[in-house]
């Protein structure tokens, strides 16, 4: 196939992570305490923005719900980047991956760091695992 064949079909790609779900029943509220950034060495600008928006979860002490281990399987984290014209145009000029990251998140692409931050807040995943994906993605 022709590289501009694949391109012009190309319509977006989807890319995933697993995260340890929370126990509903055990979950603990973490006030994003200085503690805790301290333990992980975050910086004091993603400290800021992680207190910003509030309350998370931490694992539990562990109940019957999950058999005592505070997870209760794995959630599904999203990236979902769509080819627009510009970055098709990337792809067939042979782009960094970073490149083409960067323009899709300037048009809008949500991020996973985002993902990680929303799953965080509604108690679905543990602030461990937020502050960690940040890392991942070196934010
Ligand atoms: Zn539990």
């Amino acid at each position: 196939m022709e590289t501009y064949l694949l391109a012009s079909a190309f319509n977006g790609v989807i890319a995933q992570r697993l995260a340890k779900r929370l126990c509903p029943d055990c979950k603990q509220k973490v006030d994003a305490p200085a503690s805790m950034f301290q333990k992980f060495n975050v910086d004091p600008d993603l400290a800021n923005t992680l207190k910003g928006v509030g309350t998370y979860y931490t694992y539990g002490p562990g109940c019957e719900t999950c058999n005592h281990t505070s997870i209760v399987g794995r959630v599904g984290i999203f990236e979902v980047l769509t080819a627009s014209e510009k970055v098709k145009q990337m792809i067939f000029n042979d782009a960094s991956t970073l490149e083409i990251r960067k323009q899709a998140i300037e048009e809008g692409m949500q991020e996973f760091t985002s993902q990680y931050i929303k799953k965080g807040q509604r108690g679905e995943i543990a602030l461990e695992e937020v502050i960690q994906a940040m890392f991942d993605f070196g934010q």
